[in-house]
């Protein structure tokens, strides 16, 4: 089933100025990149899937792509926005920026919370390299939707059992297309997914 777009979860959005595009190029770069290579787009309804984000600072605050803009080839900085803080059990989020975050900004947060290490997190969508690497690599239960608190305990439950913080990208079973992969830095995000997709 395609979920995508749907927010799912309580957001509070606190309209303000985009971040520089200083602090955001290298993310604008690798976003854009995806978006070439097909790992970001939209559906034929029209339904945009795949988005980008990169820790702030020492805490767990982050900056995300905006909500409905997979189907862009290139994103502007007032595109993005900072996911200032959320609470996970609570299925809750504040964004403060130029536009909502993306609907499933709190599965990167759990991510975030989860891992101080990692720096930077990618989640696309491409059918034909979801399969090939469906259960190859660390996999959520099907009966798992995204953007759930279900999902982050499922995600927690492959860093406890199938070594998620190694492998450094996982698929969702239940979440048709979808793949995340993750690093310390958007260099690192984006070698782990490249290497599984051109594999
Ligand atoms: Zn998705």
């Amino acid at each position: 089933m395609i979920d995508e777009g749907v927010i799912k979860y309580e957001s509070v959005w606190d309209r303000g100025k985009p971040l520089s595009e200083e602090v955001l190029g290298e993310l604008m770069g690798w976003r854009d990149r995806l978006y070439t290579l097909g790992l970001i787009g939209a559906y034929e309804n029209g339904i945009g899937f795949g988005n980008v984000s990169q820790r702030l600072g020492d805490g767990d605050e982050f900056v995300i792509s905006g909500t409905q803009t997979g189907h862009l080839p290139h994103l502007e900085a007032n595109q993005y926005t900072r996911v200032c803080e959320f609470d996970l059990g609570a299925n809750r989020l504040r964004c403060c920026g130029p536009v909502k975050a993306s609907s499933e900004s709190l599965t990167h947060g759990a991510i975030y919370q989860r891992c101080p290490e990692v720096r930077a997190i990618f989640h696309v969508h491409q059918g034909q390299f979801w399969r090939r690497v469906l259960h190859r690599v660390p996999t959520t239960g099907a009966e798992v939707p995204y953007g759930t608190p279900q999902m982050a305990e499922e995600m927690f439950r492959l860093f406890e059992e199938e070594h998620l913080a190694q492998a450094r990208i996982l698929a969702m079973a239940g979440h048709e297309d979808g793949v995340i992969s993750f690093g310390e830095s958007l260099d690192e995000a984006g070698a782990v997914l490249l290497r599984w997709f051109e594999g």
